[in-house]
C-alpha cells in the first residue's frame, strides 16, 4: 500500500523502454528493398483478376436470366413446328435460338442437354435451320482454366513463400534463409552526440578514446598499438546504453547497425549462426561502422550447464566469438553489446580481444540526474519556479529514461492545463505518475476499506515521524493510483545518501511496519495490502543479517551474493541448508522486533492517529504541513528536524492541490 519514495529500490527495473529505444525521429532504415514496387505489382495482379473473374460471372448471370432449359422433347417438337431460327452446339448443349426471340434488349434462347442423337443432323438438313458447333463452352472456359490450374498453382506458391518468408526472415523463395536483413536497423546518421547523453561521464571518457580510434585508426597502428574490437556497455535498463552506443556512431560520424541478441535466436538450428556472418559481412562493407548488439546475455551466456545449454544458442555464439577474432580492425570496425546480466556471460566473450572492455553505465547520482534532466528540458519551457535540483534529488534511484519521461509527463500536465511553460509542481506531480501512475479517481474505496487505508497510511507516516524526528513526508494520499497502490506516502531525503547506518534502515523497517501495526491496533485485524511493506521489510530485514554484517548472531559473515545487480539486485544465500534455516528465524525475530515497536510507537499517540485518520479520510490528499500541524497541537514538546527540501515540496503539493480544486 505505502510506496516509499526515498528508497532507492522502489525504482529498481525501471522504464528499460525508452521512447527513443531505436531509431530516431527520423527512423531506422530497415536494410529491406522498398517493397513498395512489389506491393503494386500484387495489386495489380489481384485487380486484374477480380475483373476478369467479375465480368464472367456478370456474363454467366445475364446468360441465366435470358436462357431457358427445355426438354430434349421440346427441342424435337420445335423442330417439327418448324419454331427454330438457328441452333449451337457445344460439348454438353445444344442452345437454340428460336424464331421471334427478341425480348426488348436481350435475345432469348432455349438451352436443353446435348444427347447421343444420331438422327438429330439427318433432320435438321431437312430443315432450314441453321447450325453450327463449338468446341467448349467458351464463357466459361478461362474461369474453369483459372480455377482449376492457376489458382490452386498460386495458392500453394504464397503459402510456401510465406513460409520460407518466416524461416528466413527476409529474402527470397529459399535463398533468404538466415538472412539477417529483417531484423537490423541501419542509420546513416544517429544524429546523436555526447552533448545527449549526461551523467555517465566515466562512461562517455572510455568511449570518447574510442571515437579517436575510428576516428584516426592509423594513428593507433602505426606504432603498433591493437585497436580496441569491443566494448560492453553494462548497466540497469534505461540508464541510456543504447544511447552511448549512438552517441559514439554519431560523433564518429559513421553508420550505426543495430540488433537485439534476442534477434538472433530462432527456432531452427542453424539460423542464428548464419545470421552473425550475414551480419559481420554487411558491417564490413560498410566500414567503418558500429555493430551494436543490445541484450547481449540472449546469446552470450554462459555454455556451462549451470544456465541450461541450447545447441543454437551455443552455435550462434560461437560464430560470434569467430567473427570477432576474424575481423581486421584496422578498417575501422567496433562492437559495442549492452547487457544488464554480465555475470552469465561466456568468459570467452570477455577475452582480451574480443569485449576487452566493459564501460558500467549505472544508475546516475544527484549530479547526473540533474544533467540528465537538463538535457531532457533543453527544448521544454519552464517557468521561473523550476528547480531541477529538487527534482533531482526527489528521484533517487531513478535512471535517465524515468527523467526523461518525467520531463515529458510534467509538459503534458502543463498543456492540459492551458500553460505555456512547465512549473516545479508539474514537475513533482509527474515524478509521482511516472512512479506510481496516474490518480484512479474512478476506483471507489467502500466507506471502510477508505478508513483502513488511511489508517494504514498515517501508521507509516506516524511512526517514521516519531523514529526519525523529522518532517518525515510531503504528502499522504488515499487515492488509488493506477499502478495498484490504493495510497501511499510520499518521502524525500533530505540529501542523496550513499550509506545508511544501521539504525537508519531499523527505522526504515519500523517505517514499513506501521501501516500494518496500524491496521492491527484500531480494526484487530489485518488486510492484504501489507504485501508490499513486508516485502520490502524483509529484503531489508534479509540484507542487514546476510550481506551488511550487522547482526550479532552471524556477526561479520557474509551469507549471501548478488547475482543481477543491475537488475532487481535480489541477493541469493549462498550457505548450508542449517545456516539459512537460522538465517530466516534470525530475519523473523528482527522484523517482529520492529513490529512491536511500531505497535507501540502508534498505542503511546493513539490520539494522533486517530485525529490525523479523520482528517485524511476527509480530505484524501494531505501535506506534510497539515500533518504535523494536528501532530504538534497532540505533542506541543515535539521537537523537529528542519528539512527545506521537505517544506518547498509541501508547497509545490498544495499549489496542484488548490489548482485540482
Ligand atoms: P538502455 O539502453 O540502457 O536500456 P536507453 O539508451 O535505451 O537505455 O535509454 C532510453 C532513453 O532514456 C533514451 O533514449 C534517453 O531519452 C533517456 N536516457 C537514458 N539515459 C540517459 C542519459 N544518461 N542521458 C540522457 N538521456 C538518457
Amino acid at each position: 500500500m505505502a510506496e516509499n519514495y526515498n528508497n532507492g529500490d522502489n525504482y529498481g527495473g525501471g522504464g528499460s523502454e525508452g521512447p527513443n529505444r531505436r531509431g530516431g525521429p527520423d527512423g531506422p532504415n530497415r536494410q529491406n528493398k522498398s517493397p513498395k514496387k512489389k506491393q503494386t505489382m500484387i495489386i495489380i495482379i489481384i485487380a486484374a483478376v477480380i475483373t476478369l473473374i467479375g465480368s464472367t460471372i456478370m456474363s454467366t448471370l445475364l446468360e441465366n436470366a435470358t436462357t431457358k432449359e427445355i426438354t430434349y422433347n421440346e427441342f424435337l417438337e420445335m423442330i417439327e413446328k418448324d419454331e427454330i431460327e438457328k441452333i449451337k452446339f457445344t460439348t454438353t448443349k445444344i442452345i437454340i435460338t428460336p424464331k421471334d426471340s427478341d425480348e426488348g434488349y436481350f435475345k432469348f434462347t432455349y438451352w436443353t442437354t446435348a444427347l447421343n442423337d444420331d438422327e438429330l443432323l439427318p433432320k435438321l438438313n431437312k430443315t432450314k435451320i441453321e447450325y453450327k458447333g463449338e468446341v467448349t463452352d467458351s464463357q466459361s472456359s478461362i474461369v474453369t482454366f483459372l480455377l482449376e490450374w492457376i489458382l490452386p498453382f498460386a495458392f500453394i506458391y504464397f503459402i510456401m513463400a510465406m513460409v520460407f518468408r518466416r524461416i528466413g526472415k527476409g529474402g527470397g523463395m529459399m535463398g533468404g534463409v538466415g538472412k539477417s536483413n529483417a531484423k537490423i536497423y541501419v542509420e546513416k546518421e544517429t544524429g546523436v552526440t555526447f552533448r545527449d547523453v549526461a551523467g555517465q561521464e566515466e562512461a562517455k571518457e572510455s568511449l570518447k578514446e574510442i571515437v579517436d580510434f575510428l576516428h584516426n585508426p592509423g594513428k593507433y597502428s602505426s606504432i603498433g598499438a591493437k585497436l580496441p574490437k569491443g566494448a560492453l556497455l553494462v548497466g540497469p535498463p534505461g540508464t541510456g546504453k543504447t544511447l552511448l552506443a549512438k552517441a559514439v556512431a554519431g560523433e564518429a560520424k559513421v553508420p550505426f547497425f543495430s540488433l537485439s541478441g534476442s534477434d538472433f535466436v530462432e527456432m531452427y538450428v542453424g539460423v542464428g549462426a548464419s545470421r552473425v556472418r550475414d551480419l559481420f559481412k554487411q558491417a564490413q562493407q560498410s566500414a567503418p561502422c558500429i555493430i551494436f548488439i543490445d541484450e547481449i546475455d540472449a546469446i552470450g551466456k554462459s555454455r556451462d550447464s549451470k544456465y541450461g545449454g541450447n545447441d543454437e544458442r551455443e552455435q550462434t555464439l560461437n560464430q560470434l566469438l569467430s567473427e570477432m577474432d576474424g575481423f581486421d580492425t584496422s578498417k575501422g570496425l567496433l562492437i559495442l553489446a549492452a547487457t544488464n546480466r554480465p555475470d552469465v556471460l561466456d568468459k570467452a566473450l570477455l577475452r582480451p580481444g574480443r569485449f576487452d572492455r566493459r564501460i558500467i553505465v549505472d544508475r546516475p547520482d544527484m549530479k547526473g540526474r540533474v544533467n540528465i534532466l537538463k538535457v531532457h528540458s533543453r527544448n521544454v519551457s519552464m517557468d521561473e519556479t523550476v528547480d531541477l535540483k529538487k527534482i533531482a534529488l526527489a528521484t533517487s534511484g531513478a535512471v535517465g529514461s524515468d527523467l526523461a519521461n518525467i520531463i515529458n509527463e510534467a509538459a503534458i500536465n502543463a498543456v492540459k492545463n492551458g500553460r505555456r511553460a512547465i512549473s516545479q509542481a508539474d514537475l513533482f506531480e509527474s515524478v509521482e505518475v511516472v512512479f506510481a501512475g496516474k490518480e484512479k479517481k474512478e476506483r471507489i474505496l467502500s466507506p471502510k476499506e477508505k478508513k483502513i487505508v488511511a489508517y494504514h497510511e498515517v501508521g507509516h507516516a506516524l511512526v517514521a515521524v516519531l523514529e526519525k524526528k523529522s518532517v518525515p513526508v510531503q504528502k499522504i494520499t488515499i487515492v488509488p493510483r493506477t499502478m495498484g497502490a490504493l495510497g501511499y506516502v510520499m518521502h524525500v531525503p533530505e540529501e542523496e545518501k550513499y550509506l545508511e547506518t544501521k539504525d537508519e534502515m531499523l527505522a526504515s523497517i519500523v517505517g514499513l511496519m506501521g501501516g500494518r501495526a496500524a491496521e492491527e491496533i484500531v480494526f484487530e485485524s489485518v488486510t492484504s495490502g501489507a504485501a508490499n511493506d513486508m516485502e520490502k521489510a524483509t529484503g531489508l530485514a534479509k540484507n542487514m543479517i546476510a550481506r551488511f554484517g550487522m547482526s550479532e548472531k552471524f556477526g561479520l559473515m557474509s551469507l549471501a551474493k548478488v547475482e543481477n545487480e543491475y537488475l532487481d539486485g535480489s541477493a541469493h544465500l549462498d550457505c548450508s541448508q542449517e545456516t539459512a534455516a537460522e538465517l530466516d528465524k534470525e530475519i523473523r525475530e528482527l522484523l517482529k522486533k520492529c513490529y512491536d515497536r511500531a505497535k507501540e510507537l502508534l498505542q503511546s499517540n493513539r490520539e494522533s492517529l486517530d485525529k490525523i485518520t479523520e482528517y485524511l479520510c476527509q480530505e484524501e490528499t494531505i501535506t506534510g504541513k497539515q500533518f504535523m500541524e494536528i501532530f504538534k497541537k497532540l505533542n506541543p514538546d515535539f521537537v523537529e528536524i528542519k528539512n527545506d527540501l521537505a517544506e518547498e515540496l509541501e508547497e509545490a503539493v498544495e499549489s496542484v492541490n488548490s489548482t485540482e480544486k
